[in-house]
């Protein structure tokens, strides 16, 4: 049995949590103010997930500033960012858009970024 140390991130406050870790699953955790923090806590045990920020290049070569809709298990970054690398997107392109639906299981690339082309 161990106990991991986080900083909850799911919200500005940044409660510091406690999990108690017992053959990879977390047992218990303390700390959180709210569900939410449990469940990041939980995750961060089990498989660690964070949103993946990336630029994708648009039809006349302009940088177009991208993330996913929802977290991406760690794991993946490595291969999702190769498919990025391969995106050209249309333009215009506004906030919110979806560049690339279900880039990764059930989640989207959107544009964080406007771009109008000429
Ligand atoms: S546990 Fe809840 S209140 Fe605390 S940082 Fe996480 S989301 Fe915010």
């Amino acid at each position: 049995m161990s106990v991991r140390s986080l900083t909850c991130i799911e919200c500005p406050i940044g409660c510091s949590i406690e999990v108690t870790v017992e053959n990879g699953e977390p047992v218990s955790v303390t700390g959180n103010a709210c569900p939410r923090g449990k469940l990041y806590a939980e995750n961060e045990v089990i498989c660690p997930r964070r949103v993946l920020t990336s630029t994708v290049r648009a039809e006349n070569g302009e940088l177009i500033p991208v993330k996913t809709d929802k977290p991406i298990k760690k794991d993946e970054t490595f291969d999702l960012m190769k498919k990025i690398n391969r995106v050209v997107c249309k333009l215009p392109v506004k906030i919110g858009d979806i560049i690339v639906e279900n880039i990764t299981e059930d989640i989207n690339l959107i544009a964080t970024g406007n771009a109008e082309g000429v």
